[in-house]
């Protein structure tokens, strides 16, 4: 299918971009990796009047960490996170980055375009909300910081105001005994997740852990953050029975529906394994191990 006809304009930076959308109207999208944008408006699903491109924008691709930050820029593709040493030393963005779809979407799919999508069964927003990460955006009105947990506000919606745009995402960086995993189901590489689950510790020793956090994703409208999962761990020693509270309070905090990726039941029972697997991945991670994690694959 070819796309219905649009203006094209390539922003110099992100101030610009944010002046053209305001200049060109509401009917005005910006363009990231193209790789939600494009297939909808080749299937016409998306008839936007104006691509605003920021593709071409000097130094919008940055990954550094500075000021106990890491700070990602909206235009980092998920390609050159998964390669980052910053995803070395904070596995769990390795974990996400690294099985988004296929080689070509991770190549040109950024994080900032995954956020401001929110799209409900994207990898992103879980990982990011485990890690208490926050939006820097910048817009008419100057620049915002806005926790990711306030950020997506329903399902493919933000807090974005018209002409805002996200500059970066910032992660706090992790210091010993902290440490998270995330793992994410799917039928093959090149689509969606069924289900998945991000998990993050603090932990004081090799047993007790202070904090905890557990976010889901594909099993709601928005991301799911599984408060009572992770009161399960959150100043407790890490028994095999907290690991089944916490399995058992993610499930219950699950609102998957049925979908051609399986039932409700399903995705539920699902929730539990990948909690369970991304604790304990977390934990070992914690005590120093260095553990392979990321997407599972069904055995077709
Ligand atoms: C076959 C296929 C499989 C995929 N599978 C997965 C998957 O398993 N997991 C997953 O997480 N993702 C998946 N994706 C999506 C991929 O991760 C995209 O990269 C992502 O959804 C959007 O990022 P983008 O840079 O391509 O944004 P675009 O497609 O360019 O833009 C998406 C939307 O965000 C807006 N936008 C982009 N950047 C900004 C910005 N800086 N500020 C404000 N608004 C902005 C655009 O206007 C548009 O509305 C898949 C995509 C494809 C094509």
């Amino acid at each position: 299918m070819i796309p219905a006809p649009y203006e094209y304009h390539r922003a110099a930076s992100l101030e610009d971009a944010s002046r053209l959308l305001l200049e060109l109207g509401e009917e005005a999208q910006v363009l990231a990796g193209g790789q939600s944008l494009i297939p909808l408006m080749k299937l016409r699903l998306a008839r936007p009047a104006a691509l605003v491109d920021l593709n071409h924008i000097p130094g919008a691709a940055y990954i550094e960490q500075r000021d106990g930050q890491v700070r990602i820029g909206a235009m980092a593709r998920h390609a050159a996170v998964a390669d980052s040493p910053e995803a070395a030393a904070i596995p769990i963005l390795h974990d996400c980055a690294a099985g988004i779809a296929d080689v070509q979407v991770r190549n040109m799919g950024t994080i900032g375009g995954s956020v401001a999508e929110a799209d409900p069964h994207g990898d992103w927003a879980p990982v990011l909300l485990a890690l208490g990460a926050g939006v820097v955006t910048t817009g008419p009105e100057g620049e915002r910081t806005i926790p990711i947990s306030q950020f997506i506000s329903d399902a493919f919606t933000t807090v974005l105001r018209p002409a805002e745009l996200v500059r970066e995402i910032r992660v706090p960086a992790q210091v010993e005994r902290m440490s998270g995993a995330y793992t994410a189901f799917k039928r093959c590489a090149p689509v969606y997740p069924t289900a998945s689950a991000a998990v993050w510790v603090n932990m004081m020793d090799e047993d007790f852990c202070m904090e905890a956090r557990v976010a889901l994703g594909c099993v709601g409208l928005t991301p799911v953050v599984a408060t009572e999962a992770a009161a399960a761990l959150s100043g407790q020693a890490i028994t095999p029975h907290a690991i089944d509270r916490a399995a058992e309070a993610a499930m219950a905090a699950a609102d998957p529906q049925t979908d051609l990726r399986g039932s409700a039941d399903y995705k539920r029972l699902l929730v539990g394994t990948l909690v369970r697997r991304a604790l304990l991945a977390s934990l070992a991670r914690a005590r120093g191990e260095r553990v392979a994690m990321g997407h599972e694959y069904a055995a077709l």
